[in-house]
C-alpha cells in the first residue's frame, strides 16, 4: 500500500491502528473547521490526547499534508468500521457553515482523490448522499462524518458538492458519467450547484430522465423561481416567517424571495399535499431547512407513498407527462395558476435538455492513458469481447488504451492505440 506522491508535509500522528483491518474502499471528505495550514493541522493531530487524525489534510494553501499512512486506520469519522476502510481527508474550511473551502483547496481535493483512486484500485467514486448505504461500495463510496456523529461535517458546502467532486474525480479516471451533471467550477451559492444536486439526487432513483426532469421542473416552477441561493438567509434578512413566505408563494408575489429556493420548493411542495409537511418535520428534527439532502430524502419517501405517481414516473414518455402526473397525483393544492404551470413545463424540458440531451449529444472525450501488460499470454482481439477473433498474443510492455468498452469476458476492454484491437483491461494495469 503506498502514499500519495502529492504529499509537501508529513507529520505521522500518534492517533491510528496499525495496520487497518480492511482494504481501502472508501473515501471520507472533512471539512477542519478553519482556514489552517497543513503544518497547523499536523500541530493539532500530534499530541494523542487529541484523540484523533485524518490520513491526509489540505491546507487553506492547496498543499496536501500527511499525518497517518495509508495502510493504517486514521481516527476521524467517529467510526472505526469506517475509518479502516476509507481514506479520511481534512480539508481547510471556514469556521462557520456551511464551511466553505476555497479554490485552491478543492482543486488539490480533485487532485488527491483521482491519485486515491488511481493507486488503490477504485475505479470511480459513487455518491448518492445515501446513509442506508454505508458499506455497500458498489453503490457509494464516498461517506461522510455527520452519518457516524452529530456533527456538521463536511459542512453544507463540501455535502452539496460530493455529487460535483464524484463527476470530476470520475471524468479525469475516465470513467463515463452518463447523464451526470457536466464539471463546473464550484460556487457556493449557484444555481448549477443546487440543480445538479437534485439531478444527482434524483437519477440515482432508478426513475427515466424524463421523469427526473419532470420533477426538476416542479421543483423549480414551485420554488422561488431563482434558485440561485441556497445558503443565504434572505429570509431572515427580509424578516419573512416560514408562514408570510409560504403566503407569498400562494398569492403569487414568491418571485421576490430568492432564499434557499430549490430546498423551499420541496418545502412548499409537501406542505401543500399533506398539510404537514417538510418544514415542521425539519424544524422538528432540528435540522437546517438549507440542508438540500436532508429535504431530498425526505421528499424522496413522501413521494415514494404514492404508488400510482410513482408508476407514472417510471415509465413517463415525456417531460410533461411525469410533470402532470405529480401535478395532478401528489401536488394537488399546491399553486396551480397558468403561469406557475407554464414555467413546470418549461423548466423540466430545460433540465431535460441540458442534462440529457447535452450529455446524449456530446459524450465526454475520453483521455487516452497508459497501461503495462505483465501477463505473457494476454491476447488482442478484433473487438471487446472474447467472442470476437483473436488477433495475435499482446507481448509484456506499455500500451496506451485510447477508448473503452464493455463486453463479454472481461470487466473492461481497451483498444491499443495501435487501432490493432482491444485487450481486457483486467490484465493490464493503469501506470
Ligand atoms: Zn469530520
Amino acid at each position: 500500500m503506498s502514499n500519495s506522491a502529492l504529499v509537501n508535509y508529513t507529520r505521522i500522528s500518534p492517533n491510528k491502528n496499525s495496520p487497518r483491518n480492511h482494504a481501502i474502499d472508501t473515501i471520507s471528505i472533512h471539512c477542519v473547521v478553519g482556514q489552517l495550514s497543513v503544518e497547523t493541522i499536523g500541530n493539532v493531530f500530534a499530541p494523542s490526547s487529541a484523540g484523533c487524525s485524518a490520513n491526509y489534510g489540505i491546507g487553506a494553501d492547496g498543499r496536501i499534508g500527511m499525518y497517518v499512512e495509508e495502510k493504517d486506520r486514521s481516527w476521524c469519522t467517529s467510526s472505526g468500521a469506517n475509518d479502516n476502510r476509507a481514506i479520511t481527508i481534512e480539508c481547510a474550511s471556514d469556521t462557520t457553515s456551511p464551511y466553505a473551502v476555497n479554490d485552491k483547496v478543492y482543486k488539490a481535493l480533485i487532485n488527491l482523490l483521482v491519485d486515491i483512486c488511481q493507486r488503490n484500485g477504485i475505479k470511480s467514486l459513487k455518491w448518492q448522499a445515501n446513509k442506508a448505504l454505508i458499506g455497500q461500495v458498489d453503490k457509494q463510496n464516498m461517506t461522510v462524518h455527520r452519518w457516524f456523529a452529530n456533527k456538521a461535517c463536511p459542512g453544507d458546502y463540501l455535502y452539496n458538492l460530493h455529487g460535483q467532486i464524484a463527476a470530476e474525480v470520475n471524468k479525469r479516471l475516465g470513467v463515463s458519467s452518463g447523464a451526470a451533471a457536466p464539471a463546473a467550477k464550484p460556487q457556493q451559492t449557484s444555481k448549477t450547484t443546487a440543480e445538479k444536486t437534485i439531478w444527482n439526487f434524483l437519477s440515482g432513483k432508478g426513475l427515466n430522465d424524463f421523469a427526473v426532469a419532470g420533477i426538476m421542473g416542479n421543483l423549480f416552477a414551485e420554488s422561488a423561481l431563482n434558485p440561485r441561493n441556497l445558503q443565504n438567509s434572505y429570509e431572515k434578512k427580509l424578516n419573512m416567517t416560514d408562514d408570510k413566505y409560504t403566503a407569498a408563494v400562494d398569492n403569487g408575489t414568491y418571485n421576490n424571495f430568492v432564499r434557499d429556493s430549490a430546498g423551499y420548493g420541496l418545502a412548499q411542495w409537501t406542505y401543500w399535499s399533506r398539510k404537514q409537511g417538510l418544514l415542521d418535520h425539519a424544524r422538528k428534527q432540528g435540522a437546517s431547512i438549507g440542508d438540500l439532502n436532508m429535504q431530498l430524502s425526505f421528499l424522496w419517501k413522501e413521494l415514494s407513498g404514492y404508488t400510482a405517481v410513482m408508476n407514472t414516473l417510471k415509465t413517463a414518455a415525456s417531460v410533461l407527462a411525469a410533470s402532470n402526473a405529480i401535478l395532478t397525483g401528489f401536488e394537488k393544492p399546491a399553486d396551480q395558476s397558468a403561469a406557475v404551470q407554464k414555467k413546470r413545463a418549461e423548466y423540466g424540458q430545460k433540465y431535460y435538455d441540458k442534462y440529457v440531451k447535452k450529455a446524449a449529444a456530446a459524450p465526454a472525450a475520453f483521455t487516452p492513458y497508459l497501461v503495462k501488460v505483465t501477463a505473457t499470454d494476454l491476447r488482442i482481439r478484433k473487438g471487446p469481447g472474447t467472442n470476437t477473433s483473436i488477433v495475435r498474443y499482446c507481448p509484456p510492455g506499455a500500451y496506451t488504451i485510447i477508448a473503452e468498452s464493455d463486453g463479454p469476458g472481461a470487466s473492461k476492454w481497451g483498444q491499443l492505440k495501435s487501432k490493432e484491437g482491444w485487450i481486457a483491461l483486467d490484465y493490464a494495469k493503469k501506470i
